[in-house]
């Protein structure tokens, strides 16, 4: 199954508020006006809207003013990619503390939308949702298992590649005929590519690195202490930013510059942590703490046996720790697994190579059937159940199930 919801999760709720990220908005070409991508999200069938973006400028000044009153302790390491604080967790200990203690852009948004929308309908929080564009699978792990606080202000995670066809057609109407929605600056959506969040804290002494391979070298040389007068370090751990993320459909690159694009004539911010009582606290509650591999289980004999389960898998895996899956390398994918809170083929390279397994059983036992295209009782059977575990894959791969002949969205 995929790791992210249908978009028809909107049906579960009486009102629904959509979070956008924004490296939604790069994905369509020649984009001139962010609010055409707002408008269509309520055409779509959401209720509301809150960008991501606004909350990401919000988080930009709180992580200005920390970084002003705890100048001592810096190089302070951006805690907004969830894939990045996990690696973090598991492989850093010494760096633990150098997370920037603030929630991301996405929770910020997501406790805003709630609390507004919760004024604007009187309707309880249960029965408000909260849903998610996201670029990447990761955000679904840090809705479920949130960093810094309790539970997560949001309900449901949906890709941006499930939501972006499905907007095109409501993206043609007249742009005089557009409601004024979106609320953010330069800040806030440049956080989309790497360097974005860096470049929101307007300071200097700052590093940026993206990709895996290139953020454990950051890492290393950090925990070695070899990299000095930094301030902030932001790290990505996909190629190019969050518009890298495996959920969107654009490359990387050029979405990226399409951010630059859309962005060269918006102020540089038009959002202030005073102007949003709603937000209660910006800061983390609970400390971020090391996540060592022998807290698998509850005792020490579960987690000796877990993690003679973690080898085995990661074995199996390709190890290019390319953190499609959300994780951020394949050890902590096992791990996850062996906790039960993911599965072998969220790896995309164990899905495909499940996907060509099953299609050449199909096409063997086809080729066996005789020429009037029977097949014996034993093979029927066993074609049938090929049949429903591909279907199952391809789901899991992102080709829709046409078998239940259902709409996304109704
Ligand atoms: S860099 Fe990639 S994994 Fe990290 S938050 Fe952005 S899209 Fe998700």
């Amino acid at each position: 199954m995929p790791v992210y919801d249908p978009l028809s999760v909107i049906n579960n709720f009486r009102y629904t508020v959509a979070l956008p990220a924004p490296s939604l908005y790069a994905q369509y070409n020649n984009l001139t006006n962010v609010d055409i991508v707002l408008n269509a999200l309520l055409r779509l069938g959401f209720d509301d809207v809150y960008e991501v973006s606004a909350a990401a400028e919000l988080v930009s000044e709180a992580a200005r003013e920390y970084i002003r009153a705890h100048a001592e302790e810096a190089p302070f390491i951006s805690s907004a990619c969830p894939s990045v604080v996990r690696l973090i967790r598991v492989k850093f200990p010494s760096l633990v503390s150098r997370l920037l203690p603030i929630k991301a852009p996405v929770e910020a948004a997501a406790e805003i939308a709630r609390a507004r929308a919760m004024k604007k309908t009187g309707l309880k929080p249960e029965e408000i949702g909260i849903i998610f564009i996201s670029p990447c699978p990761s955000k679904v792990s840090y809705a479920k298992a949130p960093l810094g606080i309790e539970k997560s202000n949001i309900d449901n995670v949906v890709a941006i590649k499930d939501v972006y066809p499905l907007l095109l057609p409501h993206m043609k109407h007249d742009e005089s005929q557009l409601s004024p929605i979106s609320a953010s600056g330069r800040i806030g959506i440049g956080w989309s590519n790497a360097g974005g969040e860096a470049g929101g804290l307007l300071v200097d002494n700052y590093l940026a690195a993206d990709g895996i391979v290139n953020i454990l070298r950051v890492l290393e040389e950090l925990e070695d202490e070899k990299l000095h007068g930094l301030t902030f370090v932001e790290l990505n751990a996909c190629s190019g930013g969050c518009v890298g993320g495996t959920l969107t459909v654009e490359n990387a690159y050029i979405a990226a510059a399409k951010t630059k694009r859309l962005v060269r004539y918006q102020p540089v911010s038009k959002n202030h942590l005073s102007d949003n009582p709603e937000l209660k606290n910006i800061y983390w509650a609970d400390n971020v703490e090391y996540e060592p591999v022998f807290r698998l289980g509850n005792t020490f004999k579960e987690s000796l046996r877990m993690m003679g389960k973690v080898e085995e898998l990661t074995a199996q895996f390709p190890g290019l720790d390319c953190g499609s899956c959300g994780a951020p390398t394949c050890q902590t994918l096992a791990e996850d697994i062996v906790r039960g809170d993911a599965a072998p083929n969220d790896c995309i390279y164990v899905l495909r190579a499940n996907i060509a397994d099953l299609s050449r059983k199909i096409s063997h036992l086809t080729e066996n059937a005789d020429p009037e295209r029977t097949l014996s009782e034993e093979d029927d059977r066993l074609l049938h159940k090929y049949i429903k575990e591909l279907t199952t894959e391809l789901t899991s791969f992102g080709v829709p199930d046409r078998s239940g002949k259902e709409d996304p969205i109704t």
